[in-house]
């Protein structure tokens, strides 16, 4: 028999699997794909997994090593989600060990064994009493005794101590015959409880449609559910998992950020009794683990994640949910570039399960999926209960005097709202205090060192600081330049912003929400506290504000600064601008009393935002798609971005010119035609954190022939005696142009 030669896929940047022997001592009918194995790697050893079985292997006989272990004794993942991980690796154009290592737990990169922590308990023996004879003189066990009475499903070791008793004691009943040792998964479910907690919302009209049409249908069948902000979208994917629970299934729900939501997660946890696993960055690797063992083996019932944990196995998949989904976040912006979203639609169709993507403001890609007959569209178009849509209106700021980025009409709006006894909401993309130090006699402007770019203002402490690459430096106290020692901070940040309506209103809380303030730890529960408390307050802060929170008491949302949205290059901008007034817009009136949007604006008259007060993100929607029929731009093209930087700019460029020269011959020699070849230009921000930046935009009108032109250049790329010298990456539908 000849030899089983093991094809490994290993964590590494290279798009290729390595070949070894199988481990001494391990039977060939032992070894299956998708199993981990231990191997040498250099002078190193590592954990790669089982991609293939052969005979054959390029490497000479003397060269081949075997693999040091085998981890697993069966695959790690159902076969739906090898194929996920496998279309994921070929369809971005990565590496399959490095798509694994994302998309499996830490621990289980390094080796753990795959299974889950057990809960160690204690649990009395049938025949056991407090009155029993063997332990009359025995307070301690007695005492045992009576409070694992209590305890029928057992006691964990962890608690004991909290409860009085001590090992000795349980040592000693466990002797006697009295308590046992038992062990069992932390998601255990001791008996089978009602599903529900709660009873589920009447649904109105609009959800039972969607509802019925949901549930109608069995397979696989894609939903988009645009519901307008308010219109009860969650209440449709709860009553949607009822069922799906309901049939022995479980229920996988991507949101776009957790640490922002606990309301969405509380509205699961008070309405199910099945266990609902929360992966958030809050979770230990054991934990983490835990939890995707507990999905694995269809102990949690519903699993609620971000972006990766798209990757979480389910043992009986039967839906899938992503909410929100044009959010950007559903986007690996390094490393592995997938698309959460789009990954989320095609595991539903290998897993044949049914999935909802919803949005108050789809996705220009997904209402083109609409269109073409790949997804069906649900409509809720009203809010639920007694809210009605806000108002919407342009305060034209022209030559306006602006207080911390505030036009004196809108303070005086603000003060009417707080008045009522109502909340506001002020909405400034800009975080820190003001986005740019200038000098009042010259004009310097402080730039970072390494960026292309302004530094931003901070107080508290004072610092200047680059978003971009986060390096900060002291605030100047003299002009470089011109010695002046006038410098002043120009615009406005959320903390100017603060601070100005913390001076205007001294009667009222201020809260600001942004990354700098929400990084404490609670932070976010406390300022739910208030908010929910209902007293009169102003809420600051940035996009963080925008993502599907339920702020009944919100009255008045005030966007401060609408222009830049208006000038963006990216051919994006519109739909993106929209799409964050829209969602910022829709905390405001979301329950018994009136909402009013106030946008400030230069460019009132600027058709964009007339549209869009006047008619809606739906028209708008509708109106970009067809420009962007008309201008051959994504969805109706497909694009792939590679992106080169070096420490010089000539570097970075120079790679690209090869690397379109070597694409030309590439369309030519496969007679590829309708694929555009744009570039190389230096990116938006040419350098950053001291590197330079370029990019060559290769587009298509087929998938197919971009997807082969980038799967026979990357090989060549890899080769090229540049490639070290050079750091460069392949981004297949990129959201993003910088
Ligand atoms: P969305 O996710 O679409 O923004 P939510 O699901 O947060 O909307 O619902 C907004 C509010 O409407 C919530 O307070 C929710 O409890 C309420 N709601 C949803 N559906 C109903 C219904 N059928 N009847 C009454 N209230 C509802
Ligand atoms: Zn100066
Ligand atoms: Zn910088």
């Amino acid at each position: 028999m000849p030899p089983l030669i093991l094809q490994v896929a290993l964590p590494s940047p290279l798009r290729r699997l390595f070949d070894y022997q199988a481990p001494e001592g391990v039977a060939h009918e032992q070894l299956r794909v998708g199993q981990r194995v231990r191997v040498p790697f250099g002078r190193r050893s590592m954990i790669g997994v089982i991609a293939g079985l052969s005979e054959h292997t390029e490497v000479p006989s003397g060269k081949l090593k075997p693999a040091e272990a085998l981890i697993d004794t069966a695959p790690l993942l159902p076969a739906s989600m090898w194929k996920l991980c496998l279309w994921t690796a070929r369809y971005y154009q990565h590496g399959l060990g490095d798509t694994l290592n994302v998309a499996l737990p830490v621990l289980l990169r390094q080796g753990e064994p795959a299974l889950a922590r057990q809960d160690r308990l204690w649990q009395l023996l049938p025949g056991a009493y407090p009155e029993h004879p063997a332990i009359q003189r025995a307070p301690k066990q007695k005492q045992a005794v009576q409070v694992l009475a209590q305890h029928p499903h057992g006691l964990s070791h962890a608690l004991i101590s909290q409860w009085g008793l001590n090992r000795v004691a349980l040592e000693a009943l466990e002797e006697k015959g009295l308590v046992q040792r038992i062990e069992q998964s932390p998601h255990h479910v001791a008996e089978p409880l009602p599903l529900l907690r709660q009873a589920p919302l009447t649904a109105n009209d609009e959800q039972q449609a969607a509802l019925d049409a949901i549930l109608g249908k069995t397979g696989f069948n894609a939903w988009l559910l645009e519901g307008v902000t308010g219109s009860g979208k969650t209440e449709v994917y709860l009553q949607a998992i009822e069922q799906c629970l309901r049939s022995g299934h479980q229920a996988l729900v991507l949101i776009p950020e957790i640490g922002l939501t606990p309301q969405t997660l509380e509205r699961f946890q008070q309405r199910f009794s099945a266990p609902v696993v929360i992966l958030h960055s809050g979770l230990n690797d054991r934990e983490r683990l835990d939890a995707w063992i507990a999905a694995r083996e269809g102990e949690a019932g519903i699993v609620i994640g971000t972006r990766s944990a798209i990757f979480t196995p389910l043992a009986r998949p039967g839906l899938i949910i992503v909410d929100e989904e044009h959010d950007l976040s559903y986007k690996q912006q390094e490393g592995l570039r997938y698309n959460a979203r789009d990954l989320a639609v095609y595991r539903a169709h290998l897993e044949d399960v049914a999935i909802i993507l919803g949005s108050a403001t789809p996705s220009l890609e997904s209402l083109h999926n609409v269109e073409q007959g790949r997804y069906q569209l649900l409509r809720l178009s009203q809010r639920a209960g007694n809210a009605k849509p806000p108002s919407f209106q342009c305060l034209d700021i022209r030559s306006r005097p602006l207080e911390g980025g505030l036009s004196r009409p809108l303070t005086l709006l603000i003060g009417d709202h707080l008045n009522k006894g109502n909340q506001v909401l002020v909405f400034i993309n800009r975080r820190g205090f003001a986005p740019t130090l200038m000098c009042h006699d010259c004009g310097w402007i402080a730039e970072c060192k390494r960026c292309d770019a302004r530094m931003t203002v901070h107080q508290s402490p004072a610092h200047l600081h680059c978003h971009h690459c986060n390096s900060q430096r002291p605030l100047d106290k003299h002009c470089p330049k011109c010695q002046g020692t006038d410098l002043r901070p120009l615009g406005a940040g959320t903390e100017r912003t603060e601070e100005y309506l913390n001076e205007r209103f001294p009667d009222f809380p201020v809260l600001r929400i942004d990354r700098e303030s929400m990084s404490r730890k609670k932070a976010m529960q406390q300022m739910m506290e208030t908010i929910q408390s209902a007293q009169p307050c102003i809420l600051v802060g940035t996009q963080m504000l925008a993502k599907g929170h339920h702020f009944p008491d919100v009255t008045l949302v005030a966007i401060l600064d609408a222009d830049g949205g208006l000038f963006s290059a990216d051919f994006r901008g519109p739909e993106r601008m929209a799409q964050m007034i829209t969602q910022v817009a829709g905390r405001a009136g979301r329950a018994e009393k009136p909402g009013q949007v106030i946008i400030q604006t230069h460019m009132a008259e600027h058709p964009l935002l007339i549209e869009l007060t006047e008619q809606g993100y739906a028209a708008i929607a509708k109106r970009e798609l067809a420009e962007r029929a008309v201008s051959q731009l994504p969805p109706y093209r497909f694009m792939a971005l590679l992106r080169a930087e070096a420490n010089n700019a000539y570097a970075a460029n120079q790679f690209l010119e090869e690397a379109l020269q070597q694409a030309e011959q590439l369309v030519a020699q496969h007679q590829l035609d309708e694929i555009d070849l744009l570039g190389p230009v230096p990116s938006p921000m040419e350098r950053r954190a001291g590197r330079y930046r370029a990019q060559l935009l290769l587009q298509a009108a087929q998938r197919s022939t971009l997807h082969q032109v980038v799967h026979l250049l990357l090989p060549i790329l890899e080769q090229h005696p540049e490639s070290r010298r050079v750091r460069w990456s392949i981004d297949i539908d990129p959201l993003d142009m910088f």
